[in-house]
């Protein structure tokens, strides 16, 4: 079986969609927390086995020798993401599974958030699991689903001075997984996926304002301010907003801004431009 955690996330649906097109639903296994969150996938035939990263247990005979996993990287910040996925891991290795692919962070990421990543990496090459890294670089919805308070203020408000971002959209990224789970010889592999452009907030509001025919600039502000709004207006919780802060300091240090072409050449086409992304949000 193909088997997906994480599955009724956004990068999970996808996935999972992206699946269907290529293999029975009686394949393919969503490993969810929700069996409500997971109906409509029942409903085609897709397994569902229930499951939480915080109780190993339900992880006990979920996978079987040969299945083909993919480990989506949790969410929960505050709950030790590396020994959430080492539940995984070990599950993994027990089964003995053929190939366990885990979201990472690209390589060359050193903000904070990349942190709970290398040790999952770690964990997995301790492991002698068949493994393949999926090195995600940054989303472009992490910044199209932020467009009400960018059209709000008509600016693009970052503190990434001039760095650019290579991001792709979260389909890219799923194709991208959906294309080793199906596909061979993507064993021991590491994938430093990002969009085939990196572009920088100057550029991206220039976009903003050519797509919704308002005047959008960059307010490029201090790492300092952008916290106080993070944890002021935004109302984000001190621990999260430093690491965003982490994430800017990375931007403009260039760290998600590398173009390695990993990603156009396992979905076999372009990724999709963040011209594209901004459109199908300004519809939303
Ligand atoms: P989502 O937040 O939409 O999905 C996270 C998934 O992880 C959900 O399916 C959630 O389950 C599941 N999950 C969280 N905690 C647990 C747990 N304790 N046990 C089992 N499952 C759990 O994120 P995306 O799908 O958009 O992205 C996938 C991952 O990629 C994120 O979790 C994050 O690690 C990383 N990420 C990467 C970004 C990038 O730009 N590259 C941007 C944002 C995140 P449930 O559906 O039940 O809530």
């Amino acid at each position: 079986s193909i088997v997906v955690t994480g599955a009724t996330g956004n990068l999970g649906r996808l996935v999972i969609e992206g699946l269907l097109e290529k293999v029975p639903a009686a394949q393919i296994t969503a490993v969810v927390r929700s069996q409500e969150k997971a109906a409509t996938f029942a409903a085609r035939g897709v397994k569902i086995a229930i499951a939480d990263y915080n109780a190993p247990e339900t992880f006990d005979g979920l996978f079987s020798a040969g299945d083909k996993v993919l480990l989506i990287s949790g969410n929960e910040f505050d709950k030790g993401r590396v020994g959430q996925h080492k539940v995984v891991i070990d599950a993994a290795k027990v089964a003995g599974v053929a190939l366990l692919a885990y979201t990472s962070a690209p390589g060359s990421l050193t903000a904070a958030l990349a942190d709970d990543h290398r040790g999952t990496e770690a964990a997995i090459f301790e492991s002698g699991v068949p493994y393949v890294l999926l090195r995600n670089g940054w989303y472009h919805e992490v910044y199209t689903e932020q467009l009400a308070s960018v059209l709000q203020f008509n600016a693009v408000t970052q503190a990434s001075g001039e760095g650019r971002v290579a991001s792709a959209a979260r389909a890219d990224y799923a194709a991208a997984a959906v294309a080793v789970l199906t596909g061979e010889g993507h064993e021991n592999k590491t994938y430093e996926l990002n969009g085939d452009t990196a572009w920088s907030f100057a550029e991206y509001a220039a976009e903003l304002s050519k797509q919704t025919g308002k005047q959008i600039g960059y307010n490029a502000v201090s790492v300092e301010e952008f916290n106080a709004i993070l944890t002021g207006p935004a109302g984000l919780p001190e621990p999260f907003a430093a690491i965003l802060c982490g994430v800017e300091v990375a931007v403009e240090k260039g760290e998600l801004a590398g173009t390695s072409d990993d990603l156009s050449r396992l979905i076999g086409r372009p990724t999709t431009p963040i011209a594209d992304s901004i459109a199908v949000a300004l519809k939303d």
